[in-house]
């Protein structure tokens, strides 16, 4: 039920709409922020005192695996995984389990208990469509969305090599609303193609096999179509040859490739008022940096390359990214890009799932533990947090873990931790391997981001990015009525304590969901109503019969018939189309 809400002398952090910490009241009237509430509202209003506490819009996860069959095979290779992690049921709550891959009912909870309200879904494989808006319908408290595995398709590989782009926008388009899915997620552009023959890719022009088309020409043709066709997100990247030392290089070069491709997300949605330009201006949204900016030339001269990247990303204004942070301890990578997780199990001999998505994309899964001990392991806990530290401008990135393949959600708060207090840095280099210290340059780093710059890495900027400011991420006049109110008084927080910051933002003292608390410090105490977006793109007509063709012509291929294909919206927990390039 959505509520109306007045929230009274909080110290309100809304980087769209530029407040910094200053004390005001935020109301919200039928689940939508509103500037009063009139005499009659007020008579049966709820009314929360946050006086001493920080506010926030409600948080948002632009990147987070918490849905579909990769998430799920985690769930089944790591029984170990539940023993340790359990909640009972309550009488509005189902009971979970899982660590770093929990539940659905789990996920949905952990979240809301640390003031996030929406969440989507990184990669979606088209044939597991239906299973990941399954998964996403069953995760309570969240708003969510998905991004379409679309970098090793073989329609589009085959489009892009004949230079067939009405045909190629037209296919994305219809495949979006077929599968009910957001934006385009593109891992390791033809690479992924040639793990099916047992191969990878090493270069950006290297062409892959039978298709033979290159990661630049994917790139410039994905990024090139987003932008023809409106998507309100940049094209979502993981870029090639990740996890390999050295790879940041090319990772850079792929960031250089849309540099030229302008930003038109064009979506016919109402905007929520702001005093930032809530519209993104990038064309390339790069995933879990830290995994992609590996330096050195093998695992003995292994070293941080992230101001590499993050060099280049301060000089340009195309590039916004999110950090793959590393908090140590219990994780489970699981990614798209097949051949890197088989590299993983090479070199660590861990049990691993491979799975191949027929004619679209393939995966990998292996469950992971990050020690302070570790050399390599904490030269990435120290990268995470550079590539966070070192970009200069907080709306060029994203706070993440890449959950869980840096480590589960559930660490924000550690991370937030480190990234506000150089000190707790300081204490988590003393205790692990020195190579953090030798082989990155985060101890010299003595940057402490503020509040306001927090507010901007897990909410307002991840909302930006991804096209979702129109109501999520911000607490303007007309947004979605969802808030995060901590146990952290700003006047009198001292970053040396960073353990009350863990705390704070740990449980977050009230998350409202359109209007209506739903988590109070820690405990779920209702369970709201929740939307999925997905983006309902206008294509040409003619364009979309040929390309039809095509497709149907290449079905006897698939497993399943054409008619089992497509997701329906009975599939969707609140199905929420945008309305995307509706002029055409
Ligand atoms: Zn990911």
């Amino acid at each position: 039920m959505a509520g109306t809400i007045a929230i009274k002398n909080g110290y309100v952090y809304d980087p769209l709409n530029d407040i910094n910490g200053d004390m005001m009241d935020i109301f919200i009237k039928d689940g939508k922020v509103v500037t009063e509430l009139s005499g009659a509202d007020m008579k049966d209003v709820k009314e929360i005192d946050a006086k001493g506490k920080t506010v926030m819009p409600g948080g948002v996860d632009s990147h987070s695996h918490v849905a579909g069959a990769k998430v799920n095979v985690g769930r089944m290779m790591r029984p170990e995984d539940h023993y340790k992690f359990y909640q009972k049921k309550t009488p509005i709550t189902h009971s979970g389990c899982g660590y770093s891959v929990p539940s659905v009912y789990l996920g949905g909870y952990e979240y809301s208990k640390m003031g996030y309200t929406t969440v989507f879904e990184a990669a979606v494989p088209p044939m597991e469509a239906r299973h990941t808006h399954e998964e996403m319908r069953s995760t309570p408290m969240l708003d969510m969305g998905g991004y379409l595995v679309l970098g090793n398709n073989w329609f589009l590989m085959r489009y892009l090599k004949e230079g067939d782009i009405d045909k190629a926008a037209a296919y994305i388009s219809w495949m979006m609303r077929t599968h009910k899915t957001y934006g385009i997620k593109c891992v390791n552009p033809a690479g992924v193609e040639n793990w099916g023959w047992g191969e990878n890719i090493g270069a950006l022009d290297q062409a892959n096999i039978h298709f033979e088309v290159t990661p630049e020409e994917i790139i410039k043709g994905l990024t090139e179509l987003n932008e023809k066709l409106g998507i309100p997100m940049p094209v979502h990247l993981h870029a090639n040859n990740l996890g390999h030392p050295g790879c940041w290089e090319i990772t850079r070069d792929s960031l250089k490739i849309p540099k030229n491709v302008k930003a038109k997300p064009n979506t016919d949605v109402e905007w929520a008022e702001t005093k930032k330009n809530a519209k993104r201006h990038e064309s390339v949204y790069l995933t879990h940096c830290q995994f992609n900016a590996f330096g050195g030339t093998s695992w003995r001269d292994f070293e941080s390359g992230v101001k590499g990247i993050t060099d280049y990303v301060n000089s340009v204004d195309h590039v916004v990214m999110d950090s793959g942070c590393v908090p140590f301890g219990d994780a489970t990578v699981m990614t798209g890009d097949g051949p890197a997780i088989h590299d993983l199990y090479v070199l660590t001999g861990h049990k691993w799932s491979n799975t191949d998505v027929e004619c679209e994309c393939g995966s990998g899964v292996l469950p992971f533990e990050y020690l302070k001990s570790n050399p390599v392991h904490s030269v990435q806990w120290a990268m995470g947090l550079e590539v966070l530290l070192y970009v200069k401008d907080a709306w060029k990135s994203i706070m993440t873990t890449d959950s869980p393949n840096g480590g589960p959600f559930i660490k924000y708060p550690q991370v937030i931790a480190w990234l506000m207090s150089n000190k707790a840095r300081q204490d988590t280099f003393s205790e692990c391997h020195k190579w953090a210290q030798d082989r990155t340059d985060l101890g010299a780093e003595t940057r402490e981001m503020d509040l306001f710059e927090i507010a901007t890495i897990t909410r307002a900027n991840p909302a930006r990015t991804i096209g979702m400011s129109y109501r999520k991420g911000t607490l303007g006049l007309g947004a979605d009525g969802d808030v995060a109110i901590y146990d952290i008084d700003p006047k009198s927080l001292e970053v040396n304590d960073y353990e009350s910051i863990i705390r704070g933002f740990e449980n977050a003292a009230y998350t409202i969901k359109a209007g209506e608390v739903v988590s109070q410090m820690g405990e779920i105490v209702a369970i709201p109503e929740k939307n999925t977006f997905y983006s309902d793109i206008a294509t040409d007509a003619d364009d979309e019969k040929s390309m039809l063709q095509d497709v149907k012509k290449w079905f006897k291929y698939y497993t399943l018939g054409f008619d089992r294909y497509p997701t329906p919206d009975k599939y969707l927990a609140n199905p929420t189309p945008i309305q995307v390039n509706a002029e055409k």
